[in-house]
Order: structure tokens, then sequence, then C-alpha cells
């Protein structure tokens, strides 16, 4: 089953302008729902705190177009994992006066949900072969996404479980049942999450290959 990739819409909203490029990161925040543009985990599930990335890297633009390094259009809020596969990859003719990275689709301009969705377990899918080669470039394919996937899973299916045992009270016998489920669901959670912490969070914990749900359709 294809699941949906992203259940809002990202803008750029701040027009305001600042000598550091990291002092648009509240904005960024407020505009990109605080997610990851590119992979979609949400910033409070992480202890690693999130990025202003450049969609045109510093790198390509150095001493050619100086104005990119602080300019709304060019950035993006990205998780660490996210910023740092990205890297200073860039394809495009830099003195072509567009915010525009090749490589990757922009996160506002392009809907990410007409390139990418999520399988049953929760891997980054695409069938455009621009989608497939960010999952690439971007690592996409890692566990650690399947990982924080199914951990917002686990925490919608108890937050269901929580709204059913407010109506049912934990008197009857089906309250007792439920409030049983819920320790059982929430100590589960807590685990998975912390061992999505733990991967997220070590340098090691890496595939070298890309996993065949993402690319070998
Ligand atoms: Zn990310």
């Amino acid at each position: 089953m294809k699941r949906t990739f992203r259940e809002y819409k990202i803008q750029r909203t701040c027009i305001k302008s600042f000598k550091d490029y990291a002092s648009y990161k509240k904005y960024l925040r407020e505009d990109f729902h605080s997610r990851c543009a590119y992979c979609n985990l949400l910033d409070s599930k992480i202890t690693t705190p999130f990025e202003a990335d450049h969609m045109i890297p510093r790198e390509a633009f150095d001493g050619k177009r100086d104005e990119l390094e602080t300019l709304y259009e060019n950035l993006v809020y990205a998780c660490k994992k996210c910023n740092m596969a990205k890297g200073s990859q860039y394809k495009g003719d830099i003195r072509r006066n567009v915010v525009e990275n090749e490589y990757f689709y922009d996160p506002v301009k392009v809907d990410y949900n007409d390139i990418f969705y999520r399988d049953d377990t929760g891997s980054i899918c695409s069938e455009d072969e621009k989608g497939r080669d960010m999952i690439s470039r971007l690592k996409l394919y890692r566990p650690i996404h399947n990982m924080a996937w199914l951990c917002e899973m686990l925490e919608k299916t108890l937050k269901k479980l929580e709204q059913q045992l407010s109506k049912e009270g934990v008197e009857s016998e089906r309250g007792k049942l439920l409030s049983q489920a819920k320790s059982e669901l929430q100590e589960y959670y807590i685990l998975c999450q912390n061992v999505f912490v733990a991967n997220y969070n070590s340098k090691k914990y890496e595939w070298s290959k890309p996993m065949p749900a993402s690319v070998a359709e």
C-alpha cells in the first residue's frame, strides 16, 4: 500500500532579512511545520538540533552569488542526517539567476507527495527518476527513516487508544483491557523511540546499499 509522504503544505512566508542565515531557522521551522523537508522527521523526536540547509550549497555559490547565503528562498529546514547526506552536491549553472539545485526538488515549489510515498514498512519510495536519485543522494533508504515512521505510527495508535479509553473509563472490563494494552503499547513506543534516537545519533550505523524497496521496483 502506498501511504502519503506528508500531511501538510510547506510554504515560505518570511519576508525579513538577516545577515546570518541561522537567524531564519525559527521562521523555517514554522513554514516547514517543524519537520525535515527531505525525510519528514519531526524535530522534537530527536536530540540533535535541526539545521538551515542551503538548497544551492555554499561550495557552489561562494564568491559567485554570495547573496544565496542568506536568501530565504535558498533555505530549507532539514535534519542533521539529511543535511549531512546532501552536503555540497549541486547540479546546475551557478551563473543563471535562479534558485535551483537540479539534483533536488525544492520542497516548496514541488509537492513531495507527487514524488514520494511510504510503503508498508515506512520506506521512502519514488516512481520518479529524479525522486529515486534523491533517495540515493540523501540516503533516504537508511533504516532510521523506517524507524522514525514506525515510531510515529505507534504514537498515533497510542493516541487512538487513549481516546477510546477516555470514552470507556477505566472501571469497565473493556476499560481495564484497553488500559493494559495502552501501558504495553506505551512501553514499546518508548523502546522504539530510544532505539531510533540511538541509531540516529550514531555515526557508524549506515547501510552501504539502498534497500530494495526504495530503488529496485
Ligand atoms: Zn531529514
